[in-house]
């Protein structure tokens, strides 16, 4: 995280970066399931999201490089692309396809957790 969302003044003090601030705001264990607990399938079909499934595994379209080369390791929860080498927690993917910020993220995120007790 190189990026601080909160400073905008050139010359500011920036103790934490925007997202970490924010990650402290939600529990790490919300967190850790919003990135292992929601189903790849749900959130881009949510998302609207292109995607298909390849030789079993779950291709996606890279937000970033518009490649199809990807695939969701259901072991980790993580979507990678082959092409342009990003790995996307379901919170990354989601930034980067709505171009939102973290909080934006989570509470879209939130809805799709199966079976959330609250
Ligand atoms: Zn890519």
């Amino acid at each position: 995280m190189m990026t601080c969302f909160n400073t905008r003044q050139a010359n500011s003090n920036c103790p934490n970066t925007g997202s970490d601030e924010m990650a402290h705001y939600f529990d790490d264990e919300f967190l850790r399931r919003l990135r292992n607990d929601i189903p790849w399938a749900l959130l881009l079909q949510r998302l609207r999201w292109p995607h298909k499934q390849r030789h079993g595994q779950l291709a996606f379209l890279c937000p970033r490089c518009q490649e199809y080369l990807s695939a969701v390791n259901p072991r980790t929860n993580l979507g990678r692309c082959f092409h342009c080498g990003t790995n996307f927690n379901p919170i990354d993917f989601v930034i980067q396809v709505q171009d939102c910020d973290f909080v934006t993220a989570v509470s879209h995120l939130k809805r799709l957790l199966p079976h959330a007790n609250h």
